[in-house]
């Protein structure tokens, strides 16, 4: 559906992964859309080393790479990852799959890759791009929005007309709104601190480690990860304390980074010849949850994606979130010609699903790094598993909830994950295996405690 054209055109700030998706679905509506980016053209000058270069993509996010008419390209990027390859300290490996479904599997995909079809899909749809031109402050009394012309260091004023700042976790509007309109916002920074390496093929090009799952190395207090790219390569990243005696702080050196290593993750070293340079090489970054009370300001400004709610990656769920803020968006646009009462709803209606996913985030955290390691964590998978084959309609595991379902809201997903571990703890109780879980009983909380989910 197309409406007449805005005039004068709306503004994307950030041509980040949401920025540059919103700017195709504004212009496919028929909006004419200007998109400016801090940064030089990632399509001709490759990114810095160390921002997550790859990103699980699941259910939520297609869908809304489908609305913006970029599927068909976006498909040859993908890795299928059906589950989970737990790596234990002696090097034992255990599979665990994600879901039961032959579909149910998540993705492995590249930053820059997606960014950059999206951004090509964003000049194919008519939108106008102004890269090296960071916004760096707004004046809402005014109704101007600053940006700086990096080529000529010369400050440019645009009318603050139908902004949308998707300008990241650290976003320069969000914080300018909070500043002059006093908006409650919190940004808790997580103690821990992420680092990523790279795990090269073999010599004849062949992967390493099994290409078609997510790694996991959980040593309770930390843990590392891996995800497959396209050129069987992976990309590793430790989360681990920013402080303490096992730390970010401690590992400086060539020798206590390869004993850290060869300590915790004896299988890695040898997997990856150039850890330790790669390591003092490449950023330590940061992850925090940035909850803002106010998203819009009128007609004239609204916070979409990281600007608006950044979330720590544990659930591989903040792109994906990202992007159904712009699907969502979308259909409030689509519903009214006022833009204000489209902002308002919007972020009413959003709110309480950004602040859930939030925390199954944090909650992820603790599962992935810890909880794996538990025998009664394997015992409630199976269990979940074997409940949702008895009900489908009632009982879906939460973790398939959020990533294979694109239809449930994460608030839905985070209130009735919690009433299905009370299922779960109830009848393991007194069972340790499937076998013993008395199934009459679970059949008859099941049908009180949970309602049937739409089709
Ligand atoms: C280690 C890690 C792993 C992750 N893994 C996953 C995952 O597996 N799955 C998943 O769904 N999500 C994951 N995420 C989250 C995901 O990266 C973010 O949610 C997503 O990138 C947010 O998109 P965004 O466009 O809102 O912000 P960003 O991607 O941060 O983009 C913001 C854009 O705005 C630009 N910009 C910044 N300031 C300005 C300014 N002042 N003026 C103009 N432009 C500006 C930036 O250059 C950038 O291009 C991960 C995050 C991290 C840190």
């Amino acid at each position: 559906m197309k409406r007449p054209v805005d005039n004068p055109p709306v503004t994307v700030v950030g041509a980040g992964l949401a920025g540059s998706l919103l700017a195709i679905v504004l212009a496919r509506r028929g909006h004419r859309v200007r998109l400016y980016e801090r940064q030089e053209d990632m399509r001709r000058v490759p990114l810095d080393a160390g921002r997550s270069i790859n990103l699980a993509l699941a259910a939520r996010g297609i869908r809304a790479l489908e609305l913006a008419g970029v599927m068909d390209e976006v498909r040859p990027l993908l890795i299928p990852m059906p589950g989970r390859m737990l790596h234990d300290p002696t090097g034992k490996l255990t599979f665990v799959p994600y879901g039961q479904r032959p579909e149910e599997v998540i993705y492995s995909v590249s930053r820059p890759g997606l960014n950059c079809i999206l951004l090509d899909a964003a000049e194919r749809a008519g939108v106008e791009l102004f890269f090296q031109h960071p916004a760096v402050g707004a004046d809402f009394a005014g109704h101007q929005v600053m940006f700086r012309d990096e080529a000529s260091q010369r400050i440019e004023e645009c009318d603050m007309h139908r902004v949308f700042a998707s300008d990241g976790a650290g976003s320069v509007l969000r914080r300018a709104m909070v500043e002059q309109l006093n908006i409650a916002c919190t940004e808790e920074l997580l103690e821990h601190g992420y680092k990523e390496l790279t795990l090269p093929a073999l010599p004849n090009g062949e992967p390493r480690i099994d290409k078609n799952a997510l790694h996991i190395w959980p040593r309770g207090g930390f843990m590392l990860i891996a995800l497959p790219n396209i050129d069987n390569t992976f990309t590793m990243t430790l989360f681990l304390s920013m402080t303490g005696p096992e730390s970010f702080e401690t590992l400086t050196t060539p020798a206590n980074i390869e004993a850290f290593f060869s300590r915790h993750f004896p299988d890695v070293p040898s997997l990856m010849p150039e850890l330790a340079a790669e390591f003092l090489q490449h950023p330590t970054g940061i992850m925090g949850t940035v909850r803002s009370q106010q998203w819009s300001v009128a007609d004239r400004m609204l916070l979409v994606g990281d600007a608006a709610h950044a979330i720590t990656p544990f659930h591989g769920q903040g792109m994906n979130c990202c992007f159904e803020d712009c699907r969502e968006l979308d259909q409030f646009l689509l519903q009214s010609n006022d833009w204000s009462r489209s902002f308002r709803e919007f972020e009413t209606s959003r709110r309480p699903n950004t602040n859930a996913i939030a925390d199954m985030a944090l909650e992820n955290y603790l599962e992935m790094r810890d909880t794996v390691r538990d025998p009664k964590f394997h015992l409630h998978k199976a269990l979940s598993l074997e409940l949702e084959r008895r009900h489908p309609q009632r009982f879906v595991p939460r973790y398939s909830m959020v990533m294979f379902r694109d239809d449930i809201p994460y608030e839905v997903a985070y209130e009735r994950g919690h009433i299905q571990v009370e299922i779960l703890s109830a009848l393991t109780t007194h069972a340790d295996t499937l076998a013993a879980v008395d199934f009459a009983a679970a059949a008859r909380m099941i049908e009180q405690r949970l309602p049937p989910l739409p089709n």
